[in-house]
């Protein structure tokens, strides 16, 4: 994810850009970059690291040009470096692109680029763009807008949002949506273009959103709006009240909130990143072929590497999986060698105890795998082979697309690791739809969960509890409340309950109770009841559409639309999720940055 803008109709176009960039920079920040068009030629500056450092390089400079384009960007293809960062010139300087997505057939395209003699300045899938834009003019010299609609849809595959400016072109943007959101304003003045609104209600309120599918040609007096398949379109057209600050979280009260909506599309990417991988991913784990597997990561990244150790028994594996905390690892490490898989997970890509075990394996001759949220971090450089979990930027620190993502990354790779027929890998990867799908029917229910959250809220103390793989999950959702609603929660096994910690059930304690293994969702239940008839207040989780399971006590019901295992599992997440934020806005916490904690923690 990242965030593209356009401008028309300013003096000062940099400057105007800069501004426009700011109220995207959440979307993205380890680049950044613009290209004015002054009488035909582009100047181009781009640089890697935040916005400010592209704002102290053209400080003084006067770019001349009245209109330009530009990007704040959260690589998935090549690390953040000046170069990689967009916008991206053509062959002959003739077009500048920015792009939010990840084209998929990059390597097809960069291929049949460079046979033709084409040059690429940078390691991005969307670099390839440009050049194949100028290509197709130069083949076709009558173009018409409509063509170069037609040419882009057929071509490029995958997810993107696009601007485009030719050099002979000076006023005019086009703009193509795909998967990747855009909407602009037009004023008698100004044209603007972009992936928010939040950086567009500055120049006017009244804004055309494009749709899935749909393409635009603005100049400052004139529009055409079109579908891919060429035909026209009328305008969506909302008009917004948002205040500058509110539109960065684009309406929402809260980061955490936004990003929970955003985790559908976030799955979507992810499982596009492993489609584009999986080959290279297969070939990885055969020459490895480990015969231990450990997972090493920290808080909610270390949930997934428990819940694949569980479900690697389930998929009876040959290898033994396991877990570890890098905290722990770092002085109590197992036995590692060359036959040892090693998989470190984080977020940021720079958690200081699980880069310190990653160094450590790597030096007992393990192979490692990482998979990070963040291009270029130290853990992608320390591995063997990185996976991108492409969840996009977080902003709130409790963090829920990457973590649904790494759960996700974690069991593919014991699908890897059990099956390595790559037809049978990407049907199986297909399936990651249903689990977006549902995240959004989830949210539907959100009346009834707040409900439940504001009883929780009203709680200090609380246990979730499950056996086998939702043990695993129990575990993020105690994180989650703890994190977000400063409540006590404990992750609990069922079955562990009646060897001690029962004794602190009292009337009226809360006790979340998960349900999506069906091997022992039965016994699970026996569990549950045993904790009520004792006084707890049973809130039950169920992603099995349980028809079948009876309750001779009074229970708070939540049902997740069935899916696949282990997809339902995952699925229960967004529930606490969900749980979490309303219970921490009922308690006055300012979940976006709750007290004592840090997104991204370097130190041990
Ligand atoms: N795939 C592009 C890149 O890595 C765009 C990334 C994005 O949309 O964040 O540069």
């Amino acid at each position: 994810m990242c965030g593209i803008v356009g401008i028309i109709g300013h003096n000062d176009i940099s400057a105007e850009l800069l501004k426009m960039l700011h109220g995207l920079e959440y979307r993205g920040y380890d680049s950044s970059g613009i290209a004015v068009n002054f009488n035909g030629d582009f100047q181009v500056y781009k640089k890697a690291g935040p916005l400010s450092v592209l704002r102290q390089e053209i400080e003084g400079i006067t770019l001349q040009g009245t209109s330009g384009i530009g990007h704040t960007r959260w690589a998935t293809h090549g690390a953040p470096t000046d170069n990689n960062a967009h916008p991206f010139l053509s062959l002959n300087s003739s077009v500048t692109v920015v792009h939010n997505g990840i084209i998929e057939n990059y390597k097809v395209l960069r291929k049949t680029l460079l046979e033709k003699g084409y040059v690429m300045a940078s390691e991005t899938d969307s670099e390839v763009i440009a050049h194949l834009i100028e290509l197709f003019v130069d083949n076709n010299p009558n173009w018409t807008f409509r063509d170069l609609v037609v040419y882009l849809s057929d071509t490029l595959e995958g997810a993107y949002a696009l601007l485009i400016q030719f050099a002979d072109k000076p006023n005019e943007i086009y703009g193509l949506r795909f998967e990747c959101p855009l909407a602009y304003v037009q004023t008698a003045n100004t044209v603007a273009i972009s992936s928010d609104i939040a950086s567009l209600i500055g120049y006017d309120r009244n804004i055309n959103i494009l749709r899935d599918g749909q393409a635009v040609h603005i100049t400052l007096d004139n529009e055409e709006l079109i579908n891919f398949d060429s035909t026209e379109v009328d305008r969506l057209h909302v008009s917004v009240d948002w205040d500058v600050k509110a539109a960065e979280k684009s309406g929402y009260d809260y980061f955490l909130r936004k990003e929970i909506d955003e985790q559908s599309d976030s799955v979507r990417a992810l499982k596009r990143t492993l489609i584009d991988k999986a080959e290279k991913i297969t070939a990885f784990i055969k020459d490895t072929n480990p015969d231990t597997v450990i997972f090493i990561a920290c808080g909610s990244a270390s949930y997934s590497g428990v819940f694949a150790s569980v479900f690697a028994r389930h998929a009876e594996l040959k290898q033994t999986v396991s877990w570890e905390i890098g905290s722990e690892f770092r002085y109590n490490p197992p036995i590692i060698n060359e036959k040892t898989l090693v998989i470190g997970m984080s977020q940021s890509g720079e958690t200081a105890d699980t880069v310190t075990a990653l160094r450590y394996a790597k030096s007992k001759g393990a192979k490692v795998i990482s998979i990070i949220n963040v291009v270029g971090s130290t853990i992608s450089m320390i591995g063997d082979l990185t996976i991108n979990l492409s969840a996009g930027p977080e902003v709130a620190v409790p963090s829920t697309k990457a973590v649904i993502n790494q759960f996700i990354s974690a069991v593919f790779l014991i699908e890897v690791l059990r099956n390595q027929e790559q037809d049978f890998l990407t049907q199986w990867l297909l399936t990651v739809d249903e689990l977006a799908t549902v995240i959004g029917k989830i949210i539907e229910q959100e009346e009834v969960i707040k409900n439940y959250a504001k009883q929780l809220a009203g709680h200090q103390n609380m246990f979730i509890v499950g056996r086998g793989l939702d043990y695993s999950i129990s575990l993020e959702g105690a994180l989650k409340l703890k994190e977000t609603a400063y409540i006590h929660a404990e992750a609990m096994y069922a079955g562990e309950f009646k060897h001690g910690s029962i004794s602190l059930i009292e009337y009226g304690m809360p006790v979340l109770i998960l349900l999506g293994d069906e091997s022992v969702a039965a016994k699970t239940i026996i569990n549950a009841e045993e904790v009520a008839t004792r006084g707890g207040q049973l809130f039950i989780i169920d992603s099995l559409a349980g028809e079948n399971f009876d309750f001779s006590c009074e229970v708070n019901y939540i049902k997740i639309p069935p899916i696949k295992k282990p997809f339902n599992l995952i699925s229960q997440i967004v529930v606490l999720q969900l749980l979490a934020y309303h219970a921490g806005l009922h308690r006055n916490i300012n979940v976006d940055k709750p007290r004592n904690l840090a997104k991204s923690v370097t130190v041990e």
